[in-house]
């Protein structure tokens, strides 16, 4: 017997652990400290993105863009159905209703032709997720948008260095937010970020961080003292954790190279498989692959169970991914009742394979056969 193949197991370069003594040495270890502002200016200065701030997490950052468009009690919000929960609590705080769309038929990524059905005059914004990383259909999603004067937040958890037509993904809506949760490809523990990519957010997204304070322009000397101006939370993460994900982006580039180099050679393995009616990931012409995950798609829930407890009987930790919104125990009664069959169809048939930096050819060879053979008999 083989020892086992984790799922997933978080990326550590070793400068981590120098970085945080050095935080720690520097004597301020709160947020906003020397790492944030590396940090910081390598998103906008590197990665060309107008303008960013850690939070906590992607979580927080969903609910400093919900916090920033003003959603009220009543206001709707349109999102896809298989996605994390994060995407609609932080609407459902404000009081939204959230207003669930189908996946495409292609990949989990929310279907951009049902949108314009779905507006109403409380229609207030879209909240695309571009799933495994790979872009959602922005054009199409901002001719929606622009029609009914709505905003686009980004949901890019899964998203950072991957493209829609060569633009980063992140960078299309008005707000964007990502995750460096230790299951993403760049990660911090927990973490995330709020990228402001509409000029006219940036003053208050600062505030909100801040509770509700002007805190950071008193910091930069702008004023001489700082008060409470309006709603906030504390959405900014210590020093320490950017210290943490500041030793991850300075590897972005051979960790974005080895997890692309992993999932072209799944695919590639399971092209053949195809031919049998077993999904793989679909990319269009306009969008990149950042390598986040790799799934198939089974032909049926059955046949994932057995696909997903012969890979455990050998050792290996594959799994499925969300189970769709619409039908959870927290939002069922809210939904209208559409059926959503596309979001229902990839809760109970795809299944995510093992996909980390450290993740060596031959356990990856071992995997493979292993599914391989699986379906030569099933
Ligand atoms: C991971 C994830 C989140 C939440 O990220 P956290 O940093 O854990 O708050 C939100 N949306 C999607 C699609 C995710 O995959």
């Amino acid at each position: 017997m083989y020892p086992a193949i984790p799922f997933n197991k978080p990326y550590f370069s070793g400068n981590e652990t120098r970085y945080i003594e050095q935080a720690v040495r520097s004597g301020k270890i709160s947020g906003d400290g020397l790492f944030t502002q590396r940090v910081h200016s390598f998103f906008e200065q590197e990665l060309g993105f107008q303008k960013v701030l850690l939070t906590t997490s992607c979580t927080d950052a969903l609910e400093m863009a919900a916090l920033l468009l003003d959603i009220q009690p009543g206001d709707e919000v349109l999102m896809p159905s298989f996605t994390f929960v994060s995407t609609a609590n932080a609407f459902v705080l404000r009081g939204a209703k959230v207003v669930f769309a189908d996946s495409t038929a292609l990949n989990p990524n929310i279907d951009a032709a049902a949108l314009e059905s779905l507006v109403t005059p409380r229609t207030r914004a879209i909240v695309p997720v571009h799933y495994a990383g790979i872009a959602c259909d922005m054009d199409a999603i901002q001719v929606v948008a622009d029609r009914h004067g709505l905003m686009v937040i980004e949901d890019a958890a899964h998203a950072i260095d991957s493209c829609y037509r060569g633009r980063p993904l992140g960078s299309l809506g008005a707000l964007a937010a990502f995750s460096f949760h230790e299951t993403k490809n760049i990660i911090s523990g927990e973490g995330g970020m709020l990228a402001v990519n509409n000029p006219r957010f940036g003053p208050r997204a600062e505030i909100i961080r801040e509770k509700g304070t002007t805190r950071s322009a008193f910091y930069r000397g702008e004023i001489d003292k700082y008060g409470w101006v309006d709603l906030g939370s504390s959405f900014l993460p210590s020093d320490i954790i950017a210290a943490y994900l500041w030793a991850q982006l300075e590897n972005l580039a051979d960790i974005q190279r080895q997890r692309r180099t992993i999932w072209q050679r799944y695919y590639v393995a399971f092209a053949p498989l195809l031919r049998q009616g077993v999904g793989l990931p679909v990319l269009p012409d306009y969008a990149t692959n950042n390598g986040h995950l790799f799934y198939l798609v089974c032909r049926s829930l059955p046949e994932r169970t057995a696909l997903i407890a012969c890979l455990k009987q050998q050792g290996i930790w594959a799994v499925f991914h969300y189970l769709p919104l619409h039908k959870s125990t927290y939002y069922a009664a809210q939904h209208d009742g559409r059926a959503l069959p596309w979001a229902e169809l990839y809760a109970d048939h795809l299944v995510r394979l093992p996909l980390f930096y450290e993740l060596t050819e031959a356990d990856q060879h071992r995997i493979i056969e292993a599914v391989l053979k699986f379906y030569q008999t099933y």
